[in-house]
């Protein structure tokens, strides 16, 4: 059986043919929430998997502090291959990624879903036109405002949320990271999601 377009698309891009590993996702396909990163670092490219490094501690501490396991999330990012020293995402690498992300969001259907940080924000906030991404503010602007989408035909509310790397050593985004999961809370107790 042919390989579907939008593995082809990501094992076009040369960060596919310098990385060990695509890193598709984790945690719970049926979950309600979502939680989407930037790109797999080092130890997510040699285990396979999302936020398994410092700013996956990280996140499973945030999550843990509100009562949220990988059996109540799903987390993925918006590419699934590690880029070379962790530079940031290339517009065409996006393009390339993220129909992979997006067929990973029909299957899921989630009613919420977390961008973490500046990338994963500001592609759900131009709906998934990677030219109009940067059109968009920083997430220091976005942090915190939900909005709802109409994301491929799903209504979805997304929560943008600073990136868990940025909080490891910064009391004062923490503090800010754990008002804006608030909304999120809400969300699971108004809709019974979890
Ligand atoms: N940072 C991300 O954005 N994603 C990961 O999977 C790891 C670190």
């Amino acid at each position: 059986m042919e390989e579907p377009e939008y593995i082809q698309l990501v094992k076009e891009t040369e960060i596919f043919k310098n990385c060990k590993n695509i890193v598709v996702g984790k945690g719970n396909l049926n979950a309600d929430i979502l939680f989407v990163g930037e790109a797999p670092g080092r130890k997510e490219d040699e285990q396979g998997l999302p936020f398994v490094g410092a700013a996956g501690k990280n996140l499973d501490k945030l999550l843990a502090n509100i009562g949220l396991t990988l059996e109540d999330v799903y987390v993925a990012n918006i590419l699934k291959c590690r880029p070379p020293e962790n530079r940031n995402p290339e517009p065409e690498e996006i393009r390339k990624h993220t129909p992979w992300l997006i067929e990973q969001i029909k299957e899921i259907k989630p009613q919420v879903i977390c961008s973490l940080g500046n990338y994963s924000t500001k592609f759900f906030l131009s709906n998934g036109e990677v030219d109009k991404m940067k059109l968009i503010p920083g997430i220091t602007q976005l942090h915190g405002k939900p909005k709802m989408l109409d994301f491929h035909g799903l209504k979805i509310k997304l929560v943008p949320l600073f990136h868990p790397a940025a909080i490891i050593y910064n009391r004062n985004l923490l503090e800010l990271w754990e008002k804006d999961m608030e909304i999120v809370k809400e969300e699971i107790k108004q809709k019974d999601l979890i």
